[in-house]
């Protein structure tokens, strides 16, 4: 059976746990969160976002209980083979994207992705797999790992409202100064291009103003990236079921259910404070212009 993976490349607080729940409702489609730290926050205990999407305890999800047994090496326990992926994940670094493109690491790292996605995909029957983690070292990784297909959606959102989530003092992750928000912004919004550029036919780029007020539209788009059938989980009038999920980190927004409106995050405008949005808007100005964004900050 053929197994998809559609990763989501860009910086955080770009609403990308958004976007992976929307998807979820689409049929075999499943949204896994910020993979990556499966190991990190899930085993390890590292942080504080230790918690699936489900809401009990990564290593007590049914789902992810069968995953990291179904991955980990019969002579290895459980801690000691994530503190060894934790190990091999850092030689697959945003900074190593431009070195992956060419070859995979020589370690551990791209088997064991690889097992994951399949052992996901066996456990939840789904076909197309939503990982919201945003590397795009990975994201280049998917390219050799054999019996995957890989797509991939670079998400973007405007810089000063990303440094205004940033500054915001949030329980589950630390805070960070806008420049330094915006130079991360800057390095991974230019490692998702580059990816992007090599695999042309696999990607697309997608803005998060532009999902959130015309989700239905944005959803499709993904939807034909994936050559998916339907239907478009969004309402006419915008809005979607979310059911549960098993995600792993991200935004709280990840324990919503029901029946939810999607709709534009605008607390920026008004809060952030104006030398941030001013050492924002010109660190950030070369991909702002690219990306459709105005100086004052109104796209
Ligand atoms: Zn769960």
């Amino acid at each position: 059976m053929s197994l998809t993976v559609l990763y989501i490349t860009g910086w955080c607080r770009s609403g990308s746990t958004l976007l992976g729940n929307v998807l979820a409702e689409a049929t075999g489609v499943v949204h896994v969160g910020e993979l990556r730290f499966l190991w990190l926050n899930g085993v390890l205990g590292t942080g504080s976002n230790g918690r699936c999407g489900c809401g009990a305890r990564l290593t007590e999800c049914p789902l992810w209980a069968g995953v990291l047994g179904a991955v980990r090496p019969a002579d290895r326990t459980l801690a000691a083979h994530a503190a060894e992926v934790v190990r091999w994940q850092a030689a697959c670094r945003t900074r190593h994207t431009h070195r992956i493109l060419r070859r995979p690491p020589d370690n551990g790292w791209p088997e064991t992705l690889a097992a994951t996605y399949r052992a996901i995909a066996d456990q939840t029957g789904a076909r197309v797999i939503v990982d919201g983690s945003k590397f795009s070292s990975d994201a280049a990784l998917l390219t050799h790992l054999p019996g995957i297909e890989a797509r991939r959606v670079h998400l973007v959102r405007d810089p000063r409202a990303v440094a205004w989530s940033w500054l915001v003092p949030k329980a589950y992750t630390g805070r960070r100064s806008a420049p330094n928000s915006t130079l991360h912004w800057l390095g991974f919004n230019l490692t998702a291009e580059a990816v992007a550029r090599a695999h042309p036919d696999t990607a697309l780029r997608l803005r998060y103003e532009d999902l959130v007020r015309d989700p239905r539209a944005a959803v499709a788009q993904v939807l034909g990236l994936l050559g998916h059938p339907g239907p478009n989980p969004v309402a006419p009038d915008g809005g979607v079921e979310l059911g549960g999920n098993h995600t792993v980190t991200g935004n709280p927004n990840r324990f919503a259910r029901g029946r939810t409106p999607i709709e534009e995050d605008r607390r920026w405008h008004g809060a952030l404070p104006p030398r941030q949005r001013a050492t924002t808007t010109l660190l950030a100005l070369p991909l702002l212009r690219r990306y459709g964004y105005e100086m004052r900050g109104r796209p």
